[in-house]
């Protein structure tokens, strides 16, 4: 029994519901990131962990123990916030060790503490220097060096990363991860960048209006998504989203749309599926271009070109429907303008429910 656990979580401004009763288990050790639009309630849910606010209903155990009714300074949990709350009047030093001298911590310890964290991260030279005196990575570093300072069972973050700019961002999120390969202490992550929640998560929570959509790590949600959400959500660019009818091909279902269609894979426990309203779902990523008609290909018109450097992504349009195309550049650059469709590995396409938008297709194996 450690780790975090939400049972029914449940958070109500006056007659107002943000969360809807959310479950949720974090195993002790795991890095769980919770990522969703803005607005989703991710931030409320990580303030009910931390105790900021209150729970409306429900239960949250920290380490096994209920602590619904327990102080934030007393639930052994250490948050980092996107302004990162530095105090404008102490130096490094002081900011880090702060904690531990609020808990009245003999300054000997605190002393080797706030040398050993400041090793840790980098911030041995600056030690002396006040918040205003460094640079944005640099106070993001004092904010993580505070929360680990207290050795917390578990670490919050609230958007670390949010106020840096992409390059700083990148190399951050790289050092969050590697501390948390060191130190092994159970993490929740709050975050709208799907990148961040992908390249950091050993499970990822996909949140929208105050419920959990999916969880699961992260190639499962990439590969197999719940449902269309979920698939807009996770991927950039994200899963191409096509409107269809099922229909029976030659060999098997095929989905069909403005007088195309393309084979779908097996739509398991579906009875009666011809004539069934559906969102074809297909990445960028596993979709082939394709310069002429042939056997199998969707056929689309080129609007744009965005040549990245090893990557390409074509723009092409599907009557209406957008639809986007990653592919190499090398030894295609010469085809890349005259593309005029595309093919897809059938395993590989996902379908959904027109109306719920649940998936209807199988599991692609995360091999
Ligand atoms: P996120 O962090 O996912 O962007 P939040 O958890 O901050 O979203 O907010 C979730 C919802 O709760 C939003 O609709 C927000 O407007 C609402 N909300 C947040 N705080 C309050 C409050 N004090 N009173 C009323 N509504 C609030
Ligand atoms: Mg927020």
């Amino acid at each position: 029994m450690s780790g975090v656990q939400l049972k029914s979580i449940v958070k109500a401004y006056g007659a107002l519901q943000v969360v809807h009763g959310i479950d949720l288990e974090v195993a002790e050790k795991e890095f769980v990131v919770l990522v969703g639009p803005s607005g989703c309630g991710k931030s409320t849910t990580l303030r009910m962990i931390a105790g900021l606010e209150e729970i409306s209903d429900g239960e949250l155990k920290i380490d096994g123990r209920l602590v619904n009714q327990v102080a934030p300074k007393d639930r052994d949990v250490a948050m980092v916030f996107q302004n990162y709350a530095l105090y404008p009047h102490l130096n490094v030093a002081q900011n880090i060790g702060f904690g531990l001298r609020i808990r009245k911590e003999p300054m000997t310890k605190i002393d080797a503490a706030v040398k050993e964290v400041s090793t840790i991260l980098g911030l041995t030279e600056y030690l002396d220097r006040r918040p205003a005196d460094l640079s944005g990575g640099q106070r993001q570093r004092v904010a993580m060096g505070r929360a680990i300072v207290r050795r917390p069972k578990v670490f919050l973050f609230d958007e670390p990363l949010s106020n840096l700019d992409a390059k700083l961002r990148t190399q951050m999120r790289a050092e969050i991860k590697r501390l948390h390969n060191r130190l092994g202490v159970t993490s929740i992550y709050v975050t709208h960048d799907q990148v961040e929640a992908m390249t950091l998560a050993d499970r990822i929570v996909v949140m929208n209006n105050g419920r959990i959509e999916q969880i699961g790590t992260p190639m499962e949600l990439f590969l197999n998504p719940a449902n269309a959400f979920v698939a807009g959500f996770l991927g950039a660019p994200p899963m191409n989203q096509i409107n269809a009818v099922i229909a029976d091909g030659a060999h098997g279902p095929v989905a069909q749309f403005g007088g195309q269609q393309i084979a779908l894979p097996p739509l398991p426990g579906l009875q009666n599926a011809v004539g069934r309203p559906v969102i074809v779902g297909i990445r960028p990523e596993y979709a082939e271009i394709a310069t002429g008609a042939g056997e199998g290909v969707v056929q689309c018109d080129l609007d744009l070109v965005e040549t990245l450097g090893s990557e390409a992504l074509l723009h092409m349009s599907l009557g209406d429907t957008p639809f986007v195309i990653r592919t190499e550049t090398l030894g295609n650059m010469a085809n890349l303008s005259s593309v005029a469709g595309f093919t897809a590995k059938t395993d590989l396409i996902k379908v959904f429910d027109a109306k719920t938008g649940m998936a209807l297709s199988g599991q692609t194996r995360v091999a």
